[in-house]
């Protein structure tokens, strides 16, 4: 794979290269097991002497071909990925704090993340300390403790599309010499590269664009190979590790400690690796990553100039709409707004609800971020048991209504909302 390929071509032909007479497609290798000759080849496979297949619960040539693929599209040094989104991010954390250390989040976050921050982490010991997205440096500053080991973020938040300013967090992750983990879900490596903007370590849930058509649930973790892990404040990784005879990982794979120590410790112990046909799938899906991108962020758009525009609509919230809140960062740090947008609906509660059972294209569905159009009501869905002031208090108005616009013609798209709109 050459290594300066666009995105684009990337996408298409990154991570796998055929070998004379051998598929021209990657082949899904749905073998839990591989045979060698020696006991000495398996033995040397055990010791990480060297690089191979041995059970695929902690890696499978299918998976490692979209986790190339991946590493590549994020300029980053190496990926692993997982059953989940949600295993991606608890294991982005995991594998460099344990009992009695601490994170600092950006409070504008997916809220799967803020349950696993504010509920499940601290449960196991670590403690997540979470700032407004707007925070000054200093007040993120003044959430850094001495054992603090990461500073995590989400590069368009879900559902609140917050853009993230990652010079503020970036800056703050240097000064204490801390690794900065970006969820790059919403606007994959084609609309944003977190690693040129100071991110350490990229996490993605892959059940979203990168699979793209709703098939596959996975996560992946990217290394981005600007980090000094060895500076003393994660012995896990410049120190000896028992499980494998005393190896250090910084010493032995020190372009990617972090990937090569998730992977053969968190990994083999927790077992939460992604599924071949997983992997092929979403694999298949990243062929057209750049294409389709491209379409849903120009739909996107669009859809958010014509609802503005309505009649029946109070507002509309798209990061690269001019004049919405987050328009400058997205402008910053964004080659496109991706898909997601949010808007409120004339008549409150009762009016989203109806406008939703009403549209025909767009499906009702508790997803984002595949091919077809789809809409989600939170306050009658996944918040419906909340009462209208505790839905403002939780930054979902009762009116609001979130799109995930689709790669459709954009013209059927607008007339489905023109069309239930104009019924309400
Ligand atoms: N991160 C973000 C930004 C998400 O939107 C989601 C899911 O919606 C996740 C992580 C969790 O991913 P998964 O559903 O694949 O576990």
């Amino acid at each position: 794979m050459n290594k300066n390929w666009k995105a684009a071509t990337l996408a298409v032909q990154g991570g796998y290269e055929p070998k004379d007479g051998e598929p021209r497609v990657v082949p899904v290798v749905q073998s839990t097991t591989y045979r060698y000759d020696t006991t000495q080849s398996v033995a040397d496979l055990f010791d990480l002497k060297r690089a191979g297949f041995f059970y695929s619960r902690l890696a499978n040539p299918t998976v490692d071909v979209m986790e190339k693929k991946i590493a590549a599209l994020e300029g980053g040094v190496a990926a692993v990925a997982l059953s989940s989104g949600q295993t991606a991010n608890t294991l982005a954390i995991l594998n460099i704090a344990k009992a009695g250390d601490h994170v600092v989040a950006s409070a504008a976050l997916y809220g799967g993340t803020v349950n696993l921050f504010t509920v499940t982490l601290p449960k196991m010991g670590i403690k997540v300390t979470l700032v407004e997205a707007d925070a000054s440096e200093a007040e993120i500053s003044a959430a850094v403790r001495p054992n603090t080991r990461a500073i995590f973020a989400e590069t368009i938040a879900n559902p609140a599309l917050t853009v993230l300013d990652f010079e503020k967090f970036a800056n703050v992750a240097k000064r204490f010499d801390l690794p900065f983990i970006v969820d790059n879900t919403f606007p994959t490596p084609i609309l944003c590269n977190p690693f040129k903007f100071g991110a350490n370590i990229v996490t993605h849930s892959t059940t979203k664009y990168l699979d793209g058509h709703a098939t596959s649930v996975g996560g992946v973790v990217v290394e981005g190979g600007n980090y000094n892990w060895a500076n003393g404040k994660y012995p896990e990784l410049s120190e000896p590790d028992p499980s494998y005879h005393g190896l250090v990982y910084t010493d032995t794979f020190p372009e990617a400690p972090y990937s090569v120590k998730m992977r053969v410790q968190l990994v083999r112990d927790l077992g939460c690796i992604q599924a071949p046909m997983n992997g092929w799938l979403t694999n298949l899906g990243m062929e057209t990553l750049a294409l389709r991108m491209e379409r849903h962020s120009e739909n996107a758009l669009k859809l958010a100039e014509f609802l503005k525009n309505h009649p029946k609509v109070d507002w509309v919230s798209y990061p690269m709409l001019p004049g919405d809140s987050q328009y400058e960062l997205a402008k910053k740090y964004l080659r496109g707004g991706s898909g997601v947008l949010s808007f409120g609906v004339k008549g409150g509660k009762e009016a989203a609800a109806k406008l939703l059972d009403t549209l025909k294209l767009a499906a009702l569905v508790v997803h984002v971020a595949d091919v077809r159009t789809s809409v989600l009501h939170p306050a009658s869905m996944t918040h419906r048991q909340l009462t209208d002031e505790q839905l403002v208090a939780a930054g979902v108005k009762p009116e609001l209504v979130r799109v995930s616009v689709g790669i459709e013609d954009i013209e059927d798209i607008k007339a489905d909302f023109d069309e239930a709109l104009n019924n309400l």
